[in-house]
């Protein structure tokens, strides 16, 4: 009935990252603000991201740590709102944070003060964030506005804003919503897959190398695209650590991955010399100073480890070094969905406003956030992402 219908100026699906950083700068030129989610809570990535310490961005950020279609669909966002705008928001609420690796800043204490942040701007900026909503039809209407009909009631609105993130972590409220708007209303939406994402492993790996759960070794991870040098980790699933998560968003199924094991030193030189100096040293000796002593018998095999230098030819150096410098290993797929921190894909950049984020087919409908055909780098770039975006629409919408 329109008698019933809640009328605001902006309507967002999704209260996340860009969700709520649209509908505090929303608010905050004086529109009135209605955000619903179909989550209990708001901001649920927010809390679980970084560990619980929430990478929330990265003091180095550049188009180059993006992947879409359109690579340089994010450069006008991120640069109308910087990390720099982030992290000045950040200390304004005194949020303890520190610097990790790679320049990706964290919180000290936990992944909540991010969130209670973006709250308390969106209570200043009077939003209306309204949780346990499941939405359930969007229309526009003769006079250009959206009508969106929900278990919360009907809504009618002059902007829309699609900030309902990708397909990761089922479990964590994630679904295909926003791909199915897009469509409705004629985007095209480039495939959708999982990234930043563990692989695992063909099954004579997996039995091989199940014994290794737990070993982690700073290692250069390659493909014939891109390579990434960071840990790996061994998992009882198969291949993780920040280095595997940052090629899975570059592997293609059915590739070979390629593992420098020992990125900073010259095996067949190591070897040489030390047979020189101790050849009646062992090999798992030798090569348990730079390498985790359990990793050596699986990828060397048990005998060979056992010998002494003196007992190894040159040309076995060699194989050694090539397998330690070039171990190649072909996935057997990812784990999916299920543990993908992003989801790689989307809502085509070709058919958005770079600097608003607006609908280029559909005028007043917004699409922010991971929706959109935009991923970052394992190291604060997606929450960066959502930042920028969420920031950009939330200056017109
Ligand atoms: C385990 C994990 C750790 C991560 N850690 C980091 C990190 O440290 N740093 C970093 O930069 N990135 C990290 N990411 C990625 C980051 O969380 C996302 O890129 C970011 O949250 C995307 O923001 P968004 O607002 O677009 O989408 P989301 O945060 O996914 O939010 C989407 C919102 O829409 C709601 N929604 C979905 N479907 C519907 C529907 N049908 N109806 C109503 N509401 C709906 C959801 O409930 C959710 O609240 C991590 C991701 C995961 C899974």
């Amino acid at each position: 009935m329109p008698s019933k219908r809640i009328q605001t100026d902006v309507l967002i699906v999704g209260a996340s990252a860009a969700g709520l950083m649209c509908a505090i700068e929303a608010g905050k030129r004086g529109r009135k603000v209605i955000v619903l989610d179909h989550a209990n809570k708001p901001g649920k990535k927010i809390l679980m991201s970084g560990g619980g310490r929430c990478n929330f961005t990265n003091v180095d950020i550049s188009d180059s740590n993006f992947i879409s279609h359109n690579p340089h669909f994010c450069k006008s966002a991120l640069s109308r709102y910087t990390q720099w705008d982030f992290i000045a928001m950040v200390n304004k609420y005194k949020i303890p944070y520190q610097e990790r690796d790679h320049g990706q800043l964290f919180c000290e204490n936990s992944a909540k003060d991010i969130l209670d942040m973006l709250l308390a701007e969106c209570q200043k900026a009077n939003v209306d964030i309204r949780l346990n909503c499941q939405i359930n039809e969007i229309k526009k209407t003769d006079a250009q506005l959206f009508d969106v009909s929900t278990s919360s009631g009907m809504f009618r609105a002059v902007s829309l804003v699609i900030a309902s993130g990708g397909l990761s972590i089922p479990k964590m409220c994630a679904s295909p919503f926003g791909y199915k708007i897009a469509e409705q209303f004629g985007h095209h939406i480039w495939p959708t897959t999982p990234g930043l994402v563990p692989f695992t492993l063909q099954p004579h790996d997996k039995t091989t190398l199940a014994e290794l759960s737990g070993v982690s070794v700073d290692s250069i991870v390659s493909t014939e695209r891109i390579e990434f040098r960071e840990n790996i980790l061994f998992t009882h699933r198969g291949l993780s650590g920040p280095a595997i998560l940052q090629v899975s968003s570059y592997w293609q199924a059915g590739e070979t991955i390629t593992i420098n094991l020992l990125p900073d030193l010259d095996v067949v030189d190591l070897l040489k010399t030390r047979q020189a100096s101790q050849p009646n040293v062992k090999l798992k000796t030798v090569l348990s100073e730079v390498l985790p002593k359990r990793l050596l018998p699986v990828l060397l095999g048990k005998e060979p480890v056992d010998k002494t230098l003196q007992e190894i030819s040159n040309a076995r150096f060699s194989e050694i070094a090539l397998l330690l410098h070039n171990w190649q290993i072909k996935p057997n797929g990812t784990e999916g969905y299920r543990t993908a921190e992003v989801t790689l894909g989307g809502v085509d950049c070709d058919e958005l406003s770079s600097k608003t984020m607006e609908s280029r087919k559909v005028s007043g409908l917004y699409f922010i956030g991971e929706v959109v055909d935009v991923t970052g780098w394992l190291g604060g770039y997606n929450f960066q992402w959502a930042w920028s975006s969420g920031w950009c629409a939330g200056q017109v919408a």
